[in-house]
């Protein structure tokens, strides 16, 4: 009997690493959503696989449990780097792993990119700009980043990814679209890493004091993750040329504590504020410029806090107690 290929060859294969995490899982459904086979590569580091357990019976999906700070050969189309620890508890807990997971990962995804030609899409951060003394950031701004600090591993290591990106750009001719994502929250979040909206909403959910590091007075401007998504689906799909980095994230900018009346308030909590030591280098604003994600993608964020937080509360109502 003749050998016949099961595989759909005209249809788009996407490689998402970090496709367990919270990002990663949402962006594995927009991609399916729109047609294409995607792979995911994951250590499980700090994802899970049950951000994935909806695509149990999902035919064009694949998942493959690899760290990606070790060489990858496999056959894709499109690559979206996203495999990071995110938050400071996590990233700090094996801060040498963290900048291999950026470094080596970068090195390896980008040759894995130039082997294929295919175009490469770096998960950035506006932690580039460490404790800005520009505010808000452009893109044009260089940071204020401690580099032996104990943030350092995650900011260093995303800056030195940016430089890789560039120069395989420069040296390499590679395709390469870099975006700078600010404070992201929504569904999927880990309740236990440590982040502030996550911290706030299972500590009033289950009545707990609210825990404000320092005064509660830093600011950050908190991103829903369907807005964060449409911009990471606009910049890739614009022309070879353009590069990036361009800021993704909402130009709404709160305090701490004014994040923390907020969820009290939504979620009914008895729960009340205690102040606790603010973490070392921890930076006391951040809002992006989004001028060039505007112009160059058409992109601005559309949900406001309040209704995100409608949206991410109900998700931990479902979760909180539950594990
Ligand atoms: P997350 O921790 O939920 O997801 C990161 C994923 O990467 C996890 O599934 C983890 O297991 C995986 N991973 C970690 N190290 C790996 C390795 N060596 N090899 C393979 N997989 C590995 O975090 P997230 O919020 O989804 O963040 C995704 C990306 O976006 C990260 O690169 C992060 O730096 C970036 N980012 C996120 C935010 C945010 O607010 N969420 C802000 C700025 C940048
Ligand atoms: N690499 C990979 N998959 C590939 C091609 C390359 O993981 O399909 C890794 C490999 O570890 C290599 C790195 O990417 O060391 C950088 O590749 P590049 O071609 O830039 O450099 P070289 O192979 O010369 O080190
Ligand atoms: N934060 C806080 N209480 C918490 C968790 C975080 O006050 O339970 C503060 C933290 O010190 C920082 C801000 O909230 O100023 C955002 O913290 P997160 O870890 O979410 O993000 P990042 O510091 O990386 O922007």
């Amino acid at each position: 009997m003749p050998v016949t290929p099961r595989g759909n060859y005209s249809r788009r294969r996407v490689l998402v690493t970090g496709g367990a995490g919270f990002l990663g899982s949402h962006l594995i459904d927009r991609l399916l959503d729109r047609g294409d086979e995607v792979l995911c590569v994951d250590n499980l580091f700090t994802g899970t696989k049950a951000n994935l357990d909806h695509l149990a019976n999902e035919p064009r999906f694949e998942f493959m449990r690899h760290d990606v700070s070790f060489p990858l050969y496999v056959e894709v189309d499109e690559i979206w780097n996203l495999a990071c620890p995110a938050s400071p508890i996590h990233y700090q807990h094996d801060p040498v792993q963290t900048t291999k997971t950026s470094v080596h990962g970068a090195i390896n995804m980008l040759g894995l990119a130039k082997r294929l030609d295919c175009r490469i899409f770096q998960a950035s951060t506006s932690e580039v700009y460490g404790d800005p003394a520009v505010h808000p950031q452009p893109e044009s701004y260089w940071g204020n980043v401690n580099p032996i600090g104990v943030r350092s591993c995650y900011d260093e290591g995303k800056r030195c990814a940016e430089t890789l990106f560039f120069d395989y750009h420069r040296q390499h001719g590679l395709d390469i679209k870099v975006a700078r994502i600010f404070n992201t929250y929504g569904p999927r979040m880990n309740a236990g890493d440590g982040r502030v909206v996550s911290n706030f909403i299972v500590q009033a959910l289950q009545n707990e004091s609210i825990t404000i590091y320092g005064e509660g007075e830093q600011t950050r401007s908190f991103c829903y993750v369907d807005d964060l998504l449409d911009g990471f689906l606009a910049l890739m799909d614009t022309e070879r040329g353009f590069t990036g980095p361009v800021n993704i994230g909402t130009p709404r900018e709160f305090t701490i504590r004014q994040l923390a009346e907020m969820v009290i308030e939504k979620v009914g909590s008895k729960s009340q504020l205690i102040f606790e030591p603010l973490p070392p280098d921890d930076p006391l604003q951040r809002k992006p410029d989004i001028s060039l994600a505007r112009e160059k993608l058409s992109w601005e964020p559309s949900i406001p806090l309040e209704d995100g937080l409608d949206k991410t509360i109900a998700y931990f109502k479902g979760i909180v107690g539950k594990s």
